[in-house]
Parts: C-alpha cells; sequence; structure tokens
C-alpha cells in the first residue's frame, strides 16, 4: 500500500507548461484590432503535461462506473456500452461529416439515421419516429406538446389537465407542468397498478391524456394497460407512454399494441449508448401517424434510395440542433444490428429473470412492496427486522464499503424506505450473488453491529456526505476559499496551505 497521496489541486506554478502548438501551416493573416485581446491571459493554471495527466488519472480512479463495478440503479438501466460501438461511432464517415454538409454528400449516415427510425417503429409498434430529443425528459416534452398541438388543432381547447399516477418518474408531472397543463395524480391500486376506480373519478372533458410508465417505477407490468387506455381514449384523451423501462419487454410488448399513442425510448438506458454525466442522449419519440404531423424536426424520408430529411407540417418545431445526437444513432443502431430480433427478445427475458433472482433471494430479510413477478427491477425496503435505528440511507452507504454502487433510494416516493434495484442483463450470477451476500451481510450487521451501517462508507475516498447541503448550497466550481469553509480549516489562502514536498 502507497501512503503517499501526492495533491490533486493548487499544482499551478509560473512558467510550466504542458502543450505545444504545432507550426502554423497556414498563412498568417493580421485580425481586426477589435477581436484582438488588449489584458493579459490571467488566472490559467499552468502545469507540465505529467501533472495533467496524473490529475485525470486519479481524478478517474476515484469514479465508481460501470467499467468497474455493478451499478444497480433503478429507473435507470445503467448496462455496460459495449466497446464496438466507439469502434463504429469512430468510423471516418460517421465521425467527420458536418452537419451542414448537403443531404447528398451524407447518404450513409442519412440511412443510418432512417434505419433506426424504423426499428424503433417496429420494434415499438409505431408508425413514426423521430430521433431529434436529447434525452428521456425531452422527448417527453415533445410528446405533450404534440398532445396540446393535436387537441388545439382540432379545436379542443378545453383539455387542460394530464393524468399521471403516482407511480410515475417525477419528469412527468414536471413534463405537464412545463407545457402548461395541471397535473391530476391518480393512485395506484394494491396490487401496484393504476387505480381504475381513481382514474375514472378524474378522467374527463379537461383530460389532454395520461402518461403512464409501463412497466411503471414499481417495476411492475400494469395489468390493467388496455383497460386504462380504453378509459382514456373513450374521454377523448391521448395516452403518453414513457418507455424508459422499455428493457423489460423488447420483443414481448409493443407499446404501440397495447393502446399506447406516443411514446419515448431512452437510447442511452434500453438500447445501451453512454449516459456521459447527463449527456449526449437520445430520447427518441414514436407516434401512431395521427399524430405523426405535430412531431419535431427534422426527421429522415426516403425516396427512390434517396435519402433527405423534413419537418412536418405541423411540427410542434426544432428541440435540438441539427438532426440530434448522430454519435447515439450509430451505437444504439449497432447494438439493435448486432442482437437482432431475438437477441432483443432475450435482453428483456434476462433483465427481468435477473431482478427477480435478487427478488426471491433478498425478500426474507427486505420487504418487498409488491411481492409479485417484477419485471426488470425490484423495489424492496429498508427496513429490517429488528434494527429500527437502520434506514435505507445506511444500507445504500455500506454497500459502497462492499464495493457496489448503491441502488436508487428513496424512489420511488409512494414506497416507504424504498431501495429500487435494476441489475440488467448484462450482470452476472456470480456478480448477483456477490450483490446478495453483500446486501445479505448488511442485514445482519445492522441487527448486531449498527455503527458499522450508521459510519459508512468508510472505504471511499469521502465519507458521509452533507447531502442537503450539496443540493441547496452546492459549489459549482473549484473554490478553495468555500471548500476550506466546508472543511472548517483555517487555512484560506493559497499561500496558507501546506506545500506538497516531493
Ligand atoms: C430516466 C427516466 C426518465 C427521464 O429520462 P432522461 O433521459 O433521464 O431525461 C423518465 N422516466 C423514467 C421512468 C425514467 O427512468
Amino acid at each position: 500500500m502507497h501512503t503517499y497521496e501526492p495533491p490533486i489541486f493548487e499544482l499551478s506554478g509560473a512558467g510550466k507548461i504542458g502543450a505545444w502548438l504545432p507550426e502554423t501551416g497556414v498563412p498568417e493573416t493580421a485580425l481586426p484590432a477589435d477581436l484582438l485581446r488588449t489584458d493579459d491571459l490571467a488566472g490559467l493554471p499552468e502545469l507540465s503535461e505529467t501533472e495533467v495527466v496524473r490529475h485525470f488519472t486519479r481524478i478517474s480512479q476515484r469514479n465508481f462506473c460501470i467499467d468497474t463495478g455493478m451499478y444497480p440503479l433503478g429507473s435507470c438501466t445503467m448496462k455496460y456500452n459495449p466497446k464496438i460501438h466507439e469502434d463504429a461511432a469512430r468510423m471516418p464517415g460517421f465521425a467527420f461529416i458536418h452537419p451542414l454538409q448537403e443531404d447528398t454528400s451524407v447518404q450513409g449516415a442519412l440511412r443510418l439515421t432512417y434505419d433506426l427510425q424504423a426499428l424503433l417503429a417496429e420494434i415499438s409498434g409505431f408508425d413514426q419516429v423521430c430521433l431529434q430529443p436529447a434525452a428521456g425528459a425531452q422527448g417527453e416534452f415533445a410528446g405533450i406538446l404534440v398532445f396540446r398541438a393535436y387537441h388545439l388543432d382540432r379545436g379542443d381547447d378545453q383539455r387542460d389537465e394530464v393524468l399521471c399516477p403516482n407511480s410515475a418518474h417525477g419528469t412527468n408531472p414536471a413534463t405537464a407542468a412545463m407545457v402548461g397543463f395541471k397535473v391530476v395524480e391518480i393512485a395506484t391500486d394494491p396490487r401496484g397498478n393504476v387505480d381504475l376506480a381513481d382514474l375514472r373519478a378524474k378522467v374527463g372533458p379537461r383530460t389532454a391524456g395520461l402518461m403512464l410508465t409501463n412497466p411503471n417505477t414499481l417495476g411492475l407490468f400494469d395489468e390493467n394497460v388496455h383497460e386504462v387506455a380504453a378509459i382514456v381514449h373513450d374521454a377523448g384523451g391521448l395516452m403518453y407512454g414513457d418507455g424508459a423501462n422499455f428493457n423489460a419487454i423488447l420483443g414481448i410488448v409493443r407499446p404501440g399494441d397495447v393502446g399506447f399513442d406516443f411514446m419515448h425510448y431512452n437510447l442511452h438506458k434500453t438500447f445501451t449508448t453512454p449516459h456521459g454525466g447527463g449527456g449526449p442522449g437520445c430520447g427518441a419519440v414514436g407516434c401512431k401517424t395521427f399524430l405523426a404531423p405535430y412531431l419535431p424536426g427534422p426527421i429522415v424520408v426516403e425516396n427512390d434510395d434517396q435519402y433527405s430529411s423534413f419537418t412536418p407540417e405541423k411540427s410542434i418545431g426544432r428541440l435540438k440542433t441539427f438532426k440530434g445526437n448522430f454519435g447515439m444513432f450509430v451505437r444504439a443502431y449497432t447494438y439493435i444490428r448486432m442482437l437482432g430480433a431475438a437477441g432483443l427478445r432475450e435482453i428483456s427475458e434476462n433483465a427481468v429473470l435477473n431482478a427477480n433472482y435478487l427478488r426471491v433471494k433478498l425478500h426474507d430479510l427486505y420487504p418487498v412492496a409488491y411481492d409479485r413477478t417484477c419485471m426488470h427491477e425490484v423495489v424492496l425496503q429498508g427496513k429490517l427486522k429488528g434494527a429500527p435505528d437502520i434506514h435505507t440511507l445506511d444500507i445504500a452507504k455500506r454497500l459502497i464499503d462492499f464495493g457496489f454502487h448503491p441502488p436508487t433510494v428513496y424512489f420511488p416516493i409512494s414506497v416507504a424506505e424504498s431501495i429500487m434495484i435494476e441489475p440488467t442483463e448484462t450482470e452476472s450470477k456470480r456478480n448477483l450473488d456477490a450483490f446478495i451476500a453483500a446486501m445479505r451481510q448488511i442485514a445482519r450487521e445492522a441487527v448486531e453491529s449498527p455503527e458499522l451501517l450508521h459510519n459508512a462508507p468508510t472505504t471511499a475516498p469521502v465519507r458521509r456526505l452533507d447531502e442537503v447541503g450539496a443540493a441547496r448550497k452546492p459549489i459549482l466550481k473549484y473554490d478553495r476559499a468555500a471548500i476550506n469553509g466546508l472543511r472548517g480549516d483555517k487555512a484560506t489562502t493559497d499561500d496558507q496551505l501546506e506545500q506538497p514536498t516531493y
């Protein structure tokens, strides 16, 4: 074990250089005076190449990521990103094209886009797909704007409400509110389905639509989805499908066949494109023909083997620059083509099998909110027998000491002390067994030595964090004085800091 930890920050020293600009290959031209910098370039760090490389490598080693361990976050589908995607996305014909090129010079890229639209439409049972939105939440925004445009176009201007089951992902009500609708919450029945009586009581001439995540955020397939759709449609409303949990039903159920009019896909969940720090992602959307005229654009079309793009006539408009995150299209396309129809179905079968394996191996110790066959994720509760002082947060933090990223906690909010686990199909039985063993040992420790849980994590670079403070008073850039303030250190300037010795 090495004890010397070189510093990560405060490394700058005047005159150190880590990069060299190449000789210019073009004639030098004088820039207009008003574009020239007049003051000195000050305040930039000055470092050697070695220091920069070590800085970023060390920081990367402190990061827990899908390439280093299991990441059982529920409602996220954090599966591994097949490395062949990167080979495909890096092919010069995809990587070095420019979005302003003429359609005629990028036919291959347009064809891939067109084919991906068609594949997603086929997999989900919709008629038209648009790949423009950059995230699931933006796909939702597109969908609810489309619902509004559709109703208004028919002169149906009394519909100012969107129904959201209380098991919905937070983005659903947020989306409806952002578009300007009133959000009406629908209860969940004892089996974890939409409560039909509550739905019947709240649906009506003011209903623009219902947003349903299916499988829902309890990890359950709504057994009454046909009936929910019929009730909403009978009232003149539309069915929005939140497809973030598509990972559970690929090749088994097509949302377009069970009553949904519109849906978003998270290519960065179901179709293994990287999640990358909030982006770039792709929240593609699909819909039935009658809603297609309102879709965002551009959409790629084919005519006589020529590919071009167009924006539908009554489009809600553009949501993203150019055609969207094209690099993600290449990755998702590669994934779907590599697996084929049978492979896609196998994904879901294994994702569901893995989640149920965890459920069955853990439900004697961790109560399961709705203990019936789940889909690709399972919602446990951190309420352990004989350990009244232990909470879900303690269990999650202790998992870090066992080398696992914690699952999603305290979501869904409708379940007390929820622990939402999505193993995905890409974890081996050996990994699942190790995770189960850790969860079972934590349940024992909770009774026998609860301080181990209360003090966790002990092996991570940082201990228990002030999570409320981090959310309410975030420090979003490196600020030595603020960091010292937080730690209660006296030194507040660089001069007063202990200098590293080499
Ligand atoms: C992740 C998720 C979303 C939001 O998708 P983003 O791509 O993160 O914007 C919406 N609904 C559900 C159920 C999700 O899991």
